[in-house]
This record gives C-alpha cells, sequence and structure tokens, in this order.
C-alpha cells in the first residue's frame, strides 16, 4: 500500500500526528519548514529533526506526489509545461509562465481529467478521472517553486486554470488556496492567486463567502444560453442569468474585478452581435474580458478567429465600456493550452503501439 503523501496533511494533522508519536509541537513546525520554505525531496535531509524522527517520517509518508513524465520548453523559454503522472497513473499537466515583470506564473490542475465537457477544451474531452487531492494540487506550484529558487527567483502567482474543474473539487482546491496563501506555506499573496471556473453556481456563491480576496475568472465563451448551451453543458444547469448574478455577488462580497474568458472561435461565437450581446450582459459590471483565439483540439473542428474578427469583436465590447484583452495562449509550440500535452502524448503512444502492432502483424 501506498504511504499517505506528506503534502496531503495540514499544520494541525502534521502537529497531531507527530504528537501522537510523542513529539513536541515544534517539531511539526519544523518539518513543514523543510517542506514549504526549503522545498526539500528526501526526508534524509531535515537535518534539524532528530535522525529517528526523520526516519520514522520517511516510513509512514510519502514526500513524492508526482513522477515527472515529460516537459517542454517553449522556444522563447518563457514556458515550461510539465506532464505528471500520479501514482495511481493518472496524468496531470502544470504550466509555469514567465513575463518580463517579473512575474512568475504557475498554472496547476486540479483533477485527472473534467466532468465539464466543454467542447472545444482538450481535457473535457478525456472525461473525468478523479479529483486532485489538496496535497496533489499544491505540490505541483511547490515543484515549480523550487526550480525557481534554484535560479535565484521566486514564485510570484499561482492560477488554478490547469485541467480540471476547481469548484467541482470544491474542499480540496479551497484547502490547497489556503495552503499556497499561508506565511508558513508557500506564502503566496490571495490577490496573486486566481481560480478559474466554468461556473458552478452554488459553489461560486459559496466561495464568494470564503472571505478570501482571490481572483476570480469565469470561462463564459457565449452571451446567449442557446449558444453557451452548445459550446459548456454546464450551460443547461446553471443558465447565464444565474451566473451572472453569482458574478455580481463575488464582486459585491470580495470587491474585486471579474475576468470572464472568451475563446474566440471563427464563425461560432466571434459575431459583432455576440459582442453586442456580451457588451450588454457585462456593462456596469466590474470586470475584464480576455478574449483568446481558440486553440485547436483534436475533438473539436472549430477554428481560432482571425485577427480583423478579434479586432471588430473588441471594438464592440469598448463601445460598450467593456475592457478587454487579446491574449496569446501562452507556448502554443508546446501544447500548452489546457490537456493538450496529456493528449499529444497519449496520441503519440497509440501511434507507437499500432506500429508495433503494425511489425508484429
Ligand atoms: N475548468 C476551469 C479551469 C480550467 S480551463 C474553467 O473552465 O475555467 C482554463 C481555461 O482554458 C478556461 O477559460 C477554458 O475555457 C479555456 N480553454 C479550454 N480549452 C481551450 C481551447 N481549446 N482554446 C482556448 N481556451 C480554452
Ligand atoms: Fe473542464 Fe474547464 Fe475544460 Fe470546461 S474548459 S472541460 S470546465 S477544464
Amino acid at each position: 500500500m501506498t504511504q499517505p503523501l506528506i503534502y496531503d496533511l495540514s499544520l494541525d494533522e502534521l502537529t497531531a500526528t507527530l504528537r501522537g508519536w510523542g513529539e513536541p509541537a515544534y517539531r511539526a513546525r519544523q518539518a513543514w519548514e523543510w517542506l514549504y520554505q526549503h522545498k526539500v525531496d528526501d526526508f534524509a535531509v531535515m537535518l534539524n529533526l532528530p535522525q529517528a524522527l526523520r526516519e520514522r517520517l520517511a516510513a509512514e509518508f510519502r514526500l513524492h506526489g508526482l513522477a515527472l513524465e515529460a516537459e517542454q520548453r517553449s522556444s522563447d523559454g518563457q514556458t515550461v509545461k510539465r506532464l505528471w503522472r500520479l501514482p495511481d497513473g493518472q496524468m496531470i499537466e502544470s504550466v509555469l509562465m514567465a513575463y518580463d515583470d517579473e512575474r512568475r506564473t504557475a498554472c496547476i490542475s486540479t483533477q485527472a481529467g473534467c466532468a465539464m465537457g466543454c467542447v472545444f477544451c482538450a481535457t473535457g474531452q478525456m472525461g473525468f478521472a478523479r479529483h486532485l487531492t489538496a496535497g496533489e494540487i499544491v505540490i505541483q506550484a511547490v515543484q515549480f517553486a523550487r526550480l525557481l529558487e534554484a535560479e535565484g527567483e521566486r514564485l510570484s502567482n499561482v492560477v488554478l486554470m490547469g485541467m480540471g474543474e476547481p469548484l467541482h473539487n470544491y474542499e480540496a482546491s479551497l484547502a490547497a488556496i489556503r495552503r499556497l496563501n499561508d506565511e508558513r506555506g508557500l506564502a503566496i499573496g490571495q490577490r496573486h492567486i486566481t481560480l478559474s471556473t466554468v461556473g458552478l453556481v452554488p459553489q461560486l456563491r459559496r466561495f464568494a463567502d470564503e472571505g478570501l480576496q482571490v481572483g476570480l475568472a469565469i470561462s463564459l465563451h457565449a452571451a446567449t444560453d442557446e449558444e453557451r448551451n452548445k459550446l459548456l453543458p454546464v450551460n443547461r444547469r446553471w443558465p447565464l442569468a444565474a451566473l451572472l448574478d453569482a458574478a455580481r455577488y463575488y464582486v459585491e462580497r470580495v470587491g474585486r474585478r471579474i475576468t470572464f474568458e472568451w475563446a474566440l472561435i471563427a464563425g461560432e461565437n466571434d459575431t459583432v452581435t455576440q459582442a453586442e450581446t456580451l457588451g450588454r450582459l457585462l456593462s456596469g459590471l466590474k470586470c475584464h474580458v480576455n478574449l483568446i483565439p481558440l486553440n485547436p483540439t483534436g475533438g473539436y473542428a472549430g477554428k481560432p478567429s482571425d485577427p480583423a474578427r478579434v479586432e471588430a469583436f473588441q471594438a464592440v465590447l469598448r463601445a460598450y465600456h467593456v475592457g478587454s484583452t487579446v491574449r496569446v495562449r501562452r507556448g502554443i509550440d508546446i501544447q500548452a493550452g489546457c490537456g493538450q500535452l496529456k493528449a499529444e502524448v497519449a496520441a503519440r503512444r497509440r501511434g507507437a503501439r499500432a506500429e508495433r502492432a503494425g511489425g508484429d502483424s
């Protein structure tokens, strides 16, 4: 049986465990510092702990929850994408992005696969495998922080925008956010953490009530229920009116501007009419729209909008006084779109298997 992952424990839980072993409370704090501040990858180097305790920790807990399956760096060196294998064979992705202004942002996954089935999304096309634990979410950021610190840099931002729907895995995502933010954890400011959701309305309202200052991104992609139902099946359960109410509630409670994500799909949701409907929908709301030309995926025939369409769309939003930015998905050359590296590696393997099978016959 695999031992429990030590990163799945909160500091209180670790303290209680060590107390049960007859250790004073400060031992748990010392171990915690090795995990989150020094980010060591071996219990043996926790040198201020007695050797017997290090050995017991190593016997009872796992320090490693992720095995590196593939890593790609973009040609400009600014994006690192990692495909991780979990102990049960599931694969997840995380991406590190460097920006000129010293921001270093980790984009991390909250589930293996996703149950929401958005038609254009590589992760949605895989279906749902399982929720990640809080520890499995946090260590993706710990891994990148370690990489950066070895180069004299620091992880400054985290976005829960990788594979999976964070609000579908509510408890673990929230525990991970608290741990990322904790002074004794990774100490990343709440305002430097962003959660992206497809719009699970009850959970979104609950999240607004947590008393956090975390940034919120909502994957909107369509401004009418008819169009959104086609792209995001979750809209049939929680239509736009309910989602926008919850968004307004978030702004009211948290006081921060919301980001709406909009993947521009040629001839689908990039028309002037859709832009006008969006402008009316968002007018007066404290928000910003990120326009992202669609990243093509294997399971969806849609294409990205051409630059002229993108510009026309943006001009309409401007007329409605809705701010927007056109974003190019980072690391397109390394399959850094959500779920795409896993899809690519899986396809390569299928190809290799087919070749082997072909050779046998
Ligand atoms: N489940 C959450 C977070 C992960 S998806 C959510 O949906 O918000 C992260 C973002 O990538 C979302 O805005 C999603 O809509 C977008 N996305 C997924 N597939 C895409 C694609 N092929 N092209 C452009 N954006 C995509
Ligand atoms: Fe899931 Fe987000 Fe992809 Fe939709 S876009 S399938 S919610 S990961």
